[in-house]
């Protein structure tokens, strides 16, 4: 039990550096760090605080955008935060071996990926169109409240983001129950592109 509760104060704790860190970088700033002794020092295996799942769009390098280092993320990206077997083993290799307290979903202002689920959700195109069926089920329902456009695009990302939790809960009994023994938390975040800040959209603290 006090194992759990150890676990719990970390999840936050780490939270808190990356939220420090994507402060830092929203200013234009980022900590220096010796690579080389860091590199070395990673050599004989990895410890990182946190799993990020974010989109492979290159202007959202988690790294980057919450200003850390080699070693300090274990990241899985694929366009649009689209999920399959593989991307969910990977997650659940940072739970389950790397023992990471807390696990980020972060999407982002402007994705593609949406944006093509919103205005192709039928695309015939190689396996671009397994990414865009995935999401369109969110698009689908956002456009039914009347949004168009832009507005159409931000909240069906927030729609599709947010309903990551639920599927990987579904379909991941390792995430699932060290969500439940509270040994893992999970922030459903995104991330604004003018200004550099990640904003939480959901959490379990
Ligand atoms: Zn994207």
């Amino acid at each position: 039990m006090s194992h759990a509760i150890n676990q719990t104060l970390e999840g936050k704790q780490v939270w808190q550096r990356l939220i420090e860190g994507n402060m830092r970088f929203a200013q234009g700033f980022f900590m220096g760090r010796n690579l080389l002794d860091l590199r070395r020092s990673l050599h004989r295996g990895q410890k990182p605080m946190a799993a990020v799942l974010c989109c492979s769009d290159s202007r959202v390098p988690a790294e980057i955008i919450f200003d850390q280092s080699l070693g300090d993320l274990f990241v899985v990206r694929s366009a649009g935060l689209t999920l399959d077997p593989t991307t969910i083993g990977s997650l659940e290799y940072a739970v389950a071996h790397l023992h990471v307290p807390l696990l980020v979903i972060k999407g982002h202002e402007c994705c593609g990926a949406v944006t093509a689920a919103v205005e192709h959700p039928d695309l015939d195109e190689g396996h671009i169109s397994a990414i865009v069926r995935q999401i369109a089920p969110a698009a689908n329902r956002v456009r039914a409240t009347g949004k168009t456009g832009r507005d159409l695009v931000e909240t069906a990302t927030i729609e599709f983001i947010a309903s990551l939790q639920e599927t990987l809960r579904r379909e991941s009994s390792i995430i699932d129950e060290a969500l439940a023994r509270n040994l893992l938390h999970l922030v459903v975040s995104k991330y604004h592109m003018k200004d550099g800040r990640v904003e939480v959209i959901a959490s379990t603290f």
